[in-house]
């Protein structure tokens, strides 16, 4: 309590000036006492000029010494780190609140009571086509320029979210809207965009009626056969007749177990996580193809192997091995007897691994080309069912290219042969010691 310490200084000055006085008759204590009070009224000058000087910047520490004022400039500098840290949360909160809206798949866009807009996240910026430095404090009734949107936000309020089908360029593209009030007279514009789960719903779809169509005609066959030969009364077909009625639907079975193994494979490949991934004996693995190759060829058609015997991949070895052998199957499937089929399997100057089947087949028209790995896409339904396809070995070999950062690349020129090839990446290929 430095104002008592100051009381008790200056009555005991005052005693001791009055003491002097009555002992030797002299005033010299009470001059004595006009300059003590002097030099305190400097010194406490002195203090408050320093204490005005910290106030200009409370951020340091405050200064030492300063008699009356430091209890003052305590409790300013505690309330000042109290307010900061009060702050710094404040921000951080608002920070994260900012970072989770503008990372939101969905689109959010703040508008105020005339529908001008306050903020945008950037996924409202690519479905509405914003731009930052332009559109802020733009009404989004003038952006967006539709009458359905107009009619929807002169409505009193929103229940339920609007579908615009807005075109840019070639490409149509369908956008849910829904307006919800917030605060007193804030609104908050949620956008979604529908065109890629609408394409994903029809793609579902047309699967599903492929699946069904795929089915039926073997089903339909197996089930025609087994009628006649049931109804048939006895000895109505010859023995070579039933064999030949057994052979067409052992046919018809053997589609159907394609088709299924095909759908796991591709359902496999679609639905897990990759598999544990190893060092993959590539040489080996095109061995063994060959074998299966050749022998479903039988001798009708050429064949050239120019395998590269110290080139491995880092991969999972049956996905490969499907890759490769639906590679060399289509190559016999679509080339005519006496044709040759042309397999590499090498490395480039860039280091990436390069397996590729050239034949001199029938060859593909270019406007296939950029389709031939979707599913159930052929070019010719009818030759790909006759030569024993399912329409999915393309679909699949994709999928294992991209499980292993590979590119499919398809060259072919209708009449004159196909080259596919997989390019696989340096970082996925090993050499063997
Ligand atoms: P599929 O089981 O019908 O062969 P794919 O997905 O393997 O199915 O191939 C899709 C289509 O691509 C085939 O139906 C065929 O029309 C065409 N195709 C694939 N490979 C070749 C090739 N080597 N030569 C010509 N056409 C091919």
């Amino acid at each position: 309590m430095s104002w008592q310490r100051t009381l008790v200084f200056f009555l005991v000055c005052t005693f001791c000036a009055v003491g002097i006085e009555y002992v030797f008759n002299t005033s010299i204590g009470w001059v004595l006492l006009a300059l003590a009070c002097g030099i305190i009224l400097v010194y406490r000058r002195h203090q408050a000029v320093r204490v005005g000087a910290w106030l200009t910047n409370i951020d340091l520490d405050p200064p030492a010494d300063v008699g009356p004022w430091d209890d003052l400039t305590a409790a300013l500098y505690h309330q000042n780190r109290q307010q900061k840290a009060l702050i710094a949360e404040l921000r951080q909160t608002n920070e994260a609140f900012m970072s989770a809206a503008m990372a939101l798949p969905i689109g959010a866009v703040t508008l105020n009571k005339d529908f001008q807009i306050r903020w945008f996240n950037p996924a409202a910026e690519s479905q509405l086509h914003l731009k930052v430095n332009q559109d802020i404090g733009q009404s989004v009734l003038n952006l967006l320029r539709s009458p359905e949107f107009i009619a929807y936000a002169n409505q009193p309020s929103w229940p339920d979210p609007i579908v615009l089908t807005r075109s840019s360029g070639a490409t149509e593209q369908r956008i849910m809207l829904r307006l919800i009030p917030y605060s007193t007279d804030m609104l908050l514009l949620i956008t979604r965009d529908l065109t890629q789960i609408e394409k994903l719903e029809t793609t579902r779809r047309d699967f599903v009626a492929n699946v069904s169509h795929e089915m039926r005609t073997p089903l339909t066959v197996l089930g025609g056969f087994l009628e006649t030969l049931m109804d048939a009364p006895k000895d109505a077909f010859t023995r070579e007749q039933i064999h030949h009625y057994l052979n067409l639907m052992h046919e018809q079975s053997n589609r159907m177990q394609a088709l299924v193994a095909d759908l796991l494979t591709l359902s496999d490949l679609e639905t897990s996580t990759s598999r544990d991934q190893e060092e993959v004996d590539m040489p080996l693995l095109i061995q063994n193809a060959r074998q299966q190759i050749e022998a479903l060829s039988g001798g009708r058609h050429r064949f050239e192997w120019n395998i590269a015997s110290n080139l491995n991949l880092f991969g999972q070895s049956t996905e490969l091995s499907s890759a490769i052998t639906n590679l060399l199957t289509n190559a016999v499937r679509y080339t005519p007897d006496g044709g040759l089929i042309n397999v590499k399997w090498s490395s480039d100057p860039e280091g990436r691994a390069i397996y590729s089947v050239s034949d001199t087949g029938i060859g593909i028209a270019s406007e296939h080309l950029p389709r031939l790995s979707e599913r159930f896409y052929r070019v010719d339904r009818g030759r790909s069912r006759e030569v024993g396809g399912t329409g999915l070995g393309l679909a699949i070999t994709k999928h294992v290219a991209m499980r292993h950062d590979a590119d499919l690349k398809i060259q072919s020129k209708l009449g004159q042969g196909s080259t596919f090839s997989l390019v696989f990446p340096s970082k996925r290929v090993l050499i063997p010691n």
